[in-house]
């Protein structure tokens, strides 16, 4: 799986057709998060609240690029995923592999505290939206 530190900022392309949002431009600048490589750079407990919300996000805030395959962890080679999940807060779009959720339930990774911020705000706006249905 590639590798990109935490916050890095890259020029990211997906397919509109594989996303959950088909209105996201082809191509923008990404903020990468937890695109870790074979080391855990930053551990510590993510509160559950928070868990609970990116674990949503796994679900309800995929897109891909098509043709990346499955990424295999290479801290522990015992598990795969595929796709990344796109959290947008402050006009900045965080873009993290699905397996951000593996990371952090089997090797405790933390992700940096705007990543943390940006999950809680949107996710409770989207609850939000969906009360009011
Ligand atoms: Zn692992």
């Amino acid at each position: 799986m590639s590798y990109f530190s935490d916050m890095q900022v890259v020029e990211w392309w997906h397919m509109p057709f594989l996303s959950f949002d088909q209105d996201i431009p082809d191509q923008f600048s990404a903020t990468m998060i937890g695109w870790l490589g074979d080391k855990v750079s930053s551990k510590g407990e993510l509160p559950h609240s928070i868990l609970e919300k990116l674990e949503w996000a796994y679900d309800h805030r995929l897109f891909d690029q098509g043709f990346l395959g499955c990424h295999e962890c290479e801290i522990c080679c015992n598990y795969s995923d595929r796709g990344e999940i796109l959290i947008e807060d402050n006009q900045n779009m965080y873009v993290a592999p699905r397996m951000i959720l593996h990371y952090i339930k089997e090797h405790r990774y933390l992700p940096p505290e705007v990543f943390v911020n940006a999950l809680n705000h949107l996710i409770i706006d989207q609850l939000d939206k969906k009360a009011d249905l």
